[in-house]
């Protein structure tokens, strides 16, 4: 299977690569991408050699594109050449691990195509579900969740018709303060934040679940994915990230999906399916790990789940307005900009500013996308002002 890897010098790009890596009998690299990471790509081009590399962030470069070639890789530039290599006649599967909004338009590009998708960039389908799940039908394109919750939940489904589904239901680490003493969160700093107790993430995610709105992202995700009403998608803690999330059937049976929290489980889980193949991780041992543990959610310690919800709730491109918002919350603290506890401040603002409209194109997305970006940079110079 030829694969392309939008995203590849990030952390699922690495852990994509190296379950790739274990497989050469049954995958190619066809193109890897960065944004402006080029020495990083360049690392990956060596040693899996890839048809094409695209660096998105950088224009035309000859002295670039000469070093490149010496792997026989053919360099491209600028975020147009994102949308070539998955919509490449060659190109059979798409891992989509660009973080954040940048992701969409190649992601969507790849589902339109009939690509197989892999999906990591959730951000994509928060911005844009309902009109990313159509071109998703309307080419043929397999869908595969990379999100570990939604890998788990396509899995626990197994095919199960929805009118059998009572429930589906997330399971969230609670990050690295779920257990802070509420008065110390305005002052955690973005290495505390970025230092998750149990998955080695991108710096935006890392945050995402400090905050909570990781979660939040991915009940919105869920809906989309799975077709499944807000009402009947629930988040409970479980800070041992070993049940990575459950089905609960209408007769009472509730079927969930373990593994140690190794992300490469679902990236092989996506890059086999039908078939199983070894992804590396290290096998479950239950005896060492002892107890699974479980809570409900303490919304006072992460308003930005509600905000997630009642932007669910909203419809049309509230998502999209709250994962812009959120974008820009969540660079101004890594950036020493915003505390930790005006990301959810500025989020609710944004909202609350800003009327969502109908989301029936790219280019109404998109318009959202920017106007909520400039509304929550306004927010943030007001209060560092
Ligand atoms: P990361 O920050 O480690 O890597 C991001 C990648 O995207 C890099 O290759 C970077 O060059 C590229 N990129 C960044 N900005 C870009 C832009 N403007 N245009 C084009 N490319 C750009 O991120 P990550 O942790 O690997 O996460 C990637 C996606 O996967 C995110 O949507 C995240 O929510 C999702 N995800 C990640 C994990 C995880 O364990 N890391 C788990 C579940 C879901
Ligand atoms: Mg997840």
């Amino acid at each position: 299977m030829n694969l392309t890897v939008l995203g590849a010098t990030g952390s699922i790009g690495a852990s994509t690569l190296d379950v790739v890596a274990r497989h050469p009998d049954r995958y190619q690299v066809l193109a890897l991408t960065a944004h402006a990471a080029a020495e990083p790509l360049l690392a990956l081009c060596r040693s899996h050699r890839p048809r094409y590399a695209v660096l998105s962030g950088v224009g035309e470069d000859r002295d670039l594109r000469r070093r490149f070639s010496e792997t026989r890789t053919e360099l491209l530039f600028g975020a147009g050449a994102l949308e070539e290599v998955v919509t490449h006649d060659a190109c059979q599967a798409v891992m989509a691990a660009i973080v954040g909004a940048a992701g969409l338009p190649a992601t969507l590009a790849a589902a339109a195509a009939g690509r197989r998708v892999l999906l990591a960039n959730k951000e994509a389908l928060v911005m844009a579900g309902p009109l990313f799940m159509r071109a998703a039908h309307a080419a043929g394109a397999k869908l595969l969740p990379i999100d570990s919750e939604h890998n788990a939940v396509f899995q626990c489904l197994s095919g199960n018709p929805l009118r059998s589904v009572r429930r589906i239901v997330l399971t969230a680490s609670g990050g690295p303060f779920r257990a802070l003493p509420l008065d110390g969160l305005d002052g955690v700093t973005p290495e505390q934040a970025c230092a998750h107790p149990n998955w080695v993430m991108g710096r935006k995610i890392s945050v995402d679940s400090a905050t909570m709105m990781n979660k939040g992202l991915e009940v919105i995700e869920a809906r989309w994915l799975f077709d499944v009403p807000p009402e009947r998608i629930e988040v409970v803690i479980h800070p041992q990230s070993i049940v990575h999330s459950l089905v609960e059937y209408v007769d009472g049976s509730v079927i969930a999906q373990l593994s140690n929290p190794d992300m490469r489980v679902p990236i092989a889980h996506a890059l086999g399916f039908p078939e199983r193949i070894a992804s590396g991780a290290t096998p479950l041992d239950l005896g060492a790990i002892g107890q699974l543990s479980f809570e409900r959610p303490d919304h006072a310690r992460f308003p930005c789940l509600q905000l997630a919800y009642a932007a669910l709730r909203a419809g049309g491109t509230a998502p999209t307005l709250l994962n812009a918002a959120n974008e820009v919350a969540v660079a101004a603290f890594l950036a020493g900009r915003l505390p930790f506890t005006g990301i959810a401040r500025v989020i609710d603002e944004t909202l609350n500013d800003l009327a969502a409209a109908p989301a029936g194109d790219l280019a109404a997305v998109l318009a959202a996308d920017a106007q909520a970006r400039r509304a929550a940079s306004a927010l943030v110079m007001a209060r560092a002002a």
